[in-house]
């Protein structure tokens, strides 16, 4: 094996091993340093996301979402499915084995393109060195032409609710009950905890969500937000706000939970907990001291736009760096690092990241919102379309949520587009492409859109922007 490379990166999560990968595409000889091992002692790939992020919470999500409408919807179909049973173990084992194909593939595509593997714990001990110590506790030291640190994040855990084991569980625990807990108590109602909320919930789980916040989803477009909270609560997860949790404590098969909310001191009784408080960068060991890589005061690598750390050669992605902690994000910038590296000119553009939350439906948004676009004192107008009025969400079954756009009134330039409504995660790419193309609303109103689609929803709000949605009477006062 060569003890140099072009480029060293350390980590293999959706940032890392597309960076390699990328990097080994552009000519280079990329390795990628990954510590995550499996039963037989090879690495795994794909980090938090194909192990324990958004693979197995979308094939959990997606296995307990056909569980609810094969019991509650084909009815009104015309499809009689009675006695529909679920089987959490086998939920589980599909799930398991969809993560194994994942990151088998990405093994695959490493070796295909060319990228050396290497297992073990790295750590970047100067400008040019990684070290590496694998399973056996043996270091060796790579050189590296440049380095690109990937090693991704952890969940946050807070002194009032600390981990026990099948009982306080955090994300990557509550992938892995094995039955649907009868109370099931959630902290934290941000992206994660309502998915996994959801999850359980539709497996039969009473489910309580305490957040310390009074804005539900305060980065969502209001009305999106406001219409989701409601959506939600209609589907019996119970959300309570501005209930900040104090403290926790297993009591024999319970976890009895005290929170304040505005009436006072509270207390709820659980039998399990998940606590979805945040992620926070994995940053610990991966740097030697003196290396000269600057950390900000919540731990993350200092970078600038281009992922350049403060040390020329040393890159760093992803969900140890600033912005949002996002799989397609940290791809993004494992692309644009390998291209610099390359001598290209590669930049991003940080303002058309689609967020999407896979509850059903799913929420979706790029760009700013309403209450964002006034706070910065930029005059808006906004078109909206109920999935009520769509012809193909009447025959899907879907006809809750909206699509919003808002635009620059001045312009008509699209600046951000918000969606809750079934299939709300594969429409927004038209967002993120109008953003991308500085397109305006009319541009996107001047599209034919196939009919009958979800999509015709965001066409029909582009027409909303200047009052001339076809199938809404929203016609706007001259
Ligand atoms: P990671 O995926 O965390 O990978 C970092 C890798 O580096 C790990 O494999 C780790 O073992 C390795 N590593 C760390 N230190 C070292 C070292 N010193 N030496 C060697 N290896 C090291 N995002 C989305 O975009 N969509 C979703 O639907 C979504 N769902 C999620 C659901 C859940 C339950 C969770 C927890 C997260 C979800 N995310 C989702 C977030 C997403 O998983 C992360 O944003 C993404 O994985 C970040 O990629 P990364 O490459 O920066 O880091
Ligand atoms: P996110 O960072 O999007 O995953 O969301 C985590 C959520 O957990 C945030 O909305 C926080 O307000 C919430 N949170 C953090 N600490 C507490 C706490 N002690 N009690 C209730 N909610 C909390």
């Amino acid at each position: 094996m060569a003890d140099k490379f072009d480029v060293i990166v350390i980590g293999a999560g959706p940032g890392g091993y597309v960076s390699a990968i990328r990097a080994a595409q552009m000519g280079l000889n990329a390795a990628v340093v990954e510590k995550w091992i499996s039963d037989d002692g090879k690495p795994v790939f794909g980090g938090t996301c194909l192990n324990v992020g958004c693979i197995p919470s979308k094939a959990l999500l997606e296995a307990s979402h056909k569980f609810v409408e094969a019991k509650h919807d084909f009815d009104d179909m015309g499809i009689e499915a009675s006695d529909v049973q679920m089987d959490v173990k086998k939920m589980m084992a599909r799930k398991d084995k969809i993560v194994k194909n994942l990151t088998g593939g990405v093994a695959g595509l490493l070796k295909a393109n060319g990228v050396t593997a290497i297992q073990g714990t790295g750590k970047v001990t100067g400008a040019k060195q990684v070290e590496v110590t694998d399973k056996g506790g043996k270091a060796t030291t790579y050189d590296a032409g440049n380095i690109v640190i990937a090693a991704g994040s952890v969940p946050v855990e807070i002194p009032p609710t600390p981990l026990v084991d099948g009982m306080v569980v955090d994300s990557t625990g509550a992938l892995e009950f094995q039955e649907t807990p009868k109370r099931l108590g959630v902290i934290g109602a941000g992206i994660i905890g309502l998915e996994l909320g959801s999850v359980w919930n539709r497996l039969g789980a009473e489910v309580t969500v305490l957040e310390a916040m009074e804005d539900f989803l305060p980065m969502v477009d209001g009305a999106i937000a406001k219409e989701t909270q409601k959506l939600l609560k209609k589907q019996g997860l119970d959300i309570r706000l501005s209930a900040r949790v104090t403290g926790s404590e297993v009591k024999g098969k319970e976890v009895v939970v005290k929170y304040t909310d505005s009436k006072g001191d509270q207390e709820i009784t659980f039998d399990k907990l998940i606590v979805c408080v945040g992620r926070k960068p994995y940053t610990q060991g991966v740097i030697a001291e003196g290396v000269g890589v600057e950390l900000d005061q919540r731990g993350f690598i200092h970078v600038d736009d281009q992922c350049r750390t403060s040390v020329p050669g040393i890159y760093a992605i992803g969900d140890c760096v600033r912005g949002q902690m996002l799989a397609h994000k940290a791809s993004e910038e494992g692309v644009m690092v390998a291209d610099i590296i390359a001598g290209h000119k590669a930049e991003m553009n940080y303002d058309a990241i689609p967020s999407v939350i896979y509850t059903f439906p799913e929420v979706a948004w790029v760009g700013i919102n309403e209450q964002e676009a006034k706070a910065a004192g930029i005059e808006v107008k906004t078109g909206t379309f109920p999935f009520a009025a769509s012809g193909r969400a009447m025959a899907n079954n879907a006809t809750e949520g909206m699509a919003k756009i808002i635009a620059n009134a001045e312009t008509d330039r699209v600046l951000g587009m918000h969606i809750v409504g079934q299939h709300a995660g594969e429409m927004i790419a038209q967002g993120v492409i109008a953003l991308e193309f500085g397109s305006s609303a009319e541009d996107l109103a001047l599209t034919c859109y196939a009919h009958p689609t979800m999509s015709e929803a965001v066409h029909e709000a582009a027409l909303a922007v200047d009052g001339h949605a076809i199938h809404m009477a929203n016609r706007k006062k001259k």
